[in-house]
C-alpha cells in the first residue's frame, strides 16, 4: 500500500497534569502497603488507570458503606462535605488526593458564601467536582451549563459571584460570563477558577486544530476536559476523533490526511499517546513498502 507519508503534530503538553499525577502516586504509594483500598467512582477518568490501579488493589465503588471501617481515597474531583460526615460516621479512613486547585475552588466558594453571595458555578451539572462544589456553595447556589440555564434567574439588583468547573472549556466560561454580566446585578464578582494545566491544553489543541487535516484527542471518554479539547477542535473545522486507545485509531482515517493532530486530556497517560504516535509512524512505513 504506497501512499504518502503522514505528518504528525504532537502537542507539547502531553501526559497527567499535576493532579491527577498526585492522586496516583498517592494512591500507589498506599496500596504498596495496606493492599486494599476504596474510591467512590473512578480515581480519574481513565479507564486503562483504574484496571491498573484495581489489579492493585483499588475498588471502584457507588455506594460509601462498602468502604466501612476501610479505607477511601478521595479523588483529584473532591469530595462533598455531607459524604465526608458519613464518612466519619462508617470509621471510614480518609486519604485526601484532592486537588489543590479544587480546593482552591471550595475555599473561595466557603468565603463567598459567608459573605452572602449567591454563587453560580459554570460547569456540568453531574460532574463530581460540580457537585461537591455545589454542596459547598449552599442552598441557592446554581450551576449554569449553558446560556439558557441563566433564564431561569431573576438575579437583577443581586449580589452574584461566578466560579467555573476547573476542566472547563475556557470559551464557555467567557461566553456565559458575558451572558451574565448583563443581567445587571447590583455587585458581580468572576473567579476564574479554570486550572492552568486544562487552559494550556486548549491553547495548544485550538493551534493544532488550526493546522492539521485530522486531530486525534486522546483520553477518557467520559473525562471532561478531553471531550471540551475534541470540542475545541471540531469547532476549528477540524476532522476529529476522540480515542481513548490506539487501537481505536483506524488506519483507514488517516487516508488523505497528510497532517495529524495529536492532543491528550489531563488524565491521560502518555504512553498511551505514545501508543497512538507509533500506530501512526508504523502505518507510514507500510505505506513506503
Ligand atoms: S486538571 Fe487541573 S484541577 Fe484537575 S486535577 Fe489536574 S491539575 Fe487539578
Amino acid at each position: 500500500m504506497k501512499g504518502k507519508k503522514v505528518k504528525i503534530i504532537k502537542a507539547s503538553h502531553i501526559g497527567f497534569c499535576f493532579g491527577v499525577k498526585r492522586a496516583i502516586g498517592s494512591a500507589e504509594k498506599f496500596l504498596e502497603k495496606h493492599r486494599k483500598a476504596y474510591s467512590l467512582g473512578p480515581i480519574i477518568h481513565n479507564p486503562s488507570v483504574v484496571e491498573d490501579l484495581s489489579g492493585k488493589g483499588l475498588e471502584v465503588i457507588s455506594d460509601i458503606k462498602k468502604a466501612k471501617g476501610s479505607c477511601l481515597i478521595i479523588r483529584s474531583h473532591g469530595i462533598s462535605p455531607r459524604l465526608k460526615v458519613k464518612a466519619n460516621k462508617l470509621s471510614i479512613d480518609m486519604l485526601d488526593a484532592t486537588c489543590p486547585f479544587v480546593k482552591r475552588s471550595h475555599v473561595i466558594v466557603t468565603k463567598l458564601k459567608k459573605e452572602n453571595y449567591k454563587i453560580i458555578i459554570i460547569g456540568e451539572k453531574n460532574h463530581p467536582e460540580v457537585k461537591a462544589l455545589l454542596e459547598v456553595a449552599g442552598d441557592g447556589a446554581l450551576v449554569v451549563t449553558r446560556e439558557s440555564d441563566l433564564n431561569k434567574l431573576g438575579l437583577r439588583d443581586g449580589k452574584i459571584a461566578v466560579v467555573a468547573q476547573t476542566t472547563l472549556s475556557r470559551d464557555r466560561f467567557f461566553m456565559i460570563v458575558g451572558s451574565i454580566l448583563q443581567l445587571n446585578c447590583l455587585e458581580c464578582r468572576i473567579f476564574d477558577t479554570i486550572c492552568n494545566d486544562v487552559v494550556q491544553r486548549q491553547t495548544e489543541a485550538k493551534r493544532l486544530a488550526k493546522k492539521a487535516d485530522l486531530v486525534f484527542v486522546v483520553g477518557g471518554k467520559i473525562s471532561a476536559n478531553t471531550r471540551h479539547l475534541a470540542q475545541i477542535c471540531r469547532q476549528q473545522g477540524a476532522k476529529t476523533y476522540h480515542i481513548e486507545t490506539a487501537k481505536e485509531l483506524k488506519l483507514s482515517w488517516l487516508k488523505a490526511q497528510p497532517l495529524v493532530g495529536i492532543v491528550s486530556g489531563a488524565s491521560t497517560p502518555a504512553g498511551i499517546v505514545e501508543k497512538v504516535v507509533t500506530k501512526i509512524k508504523t502505518n507510514n512505513i507500510a505505506r513506503r513498502n
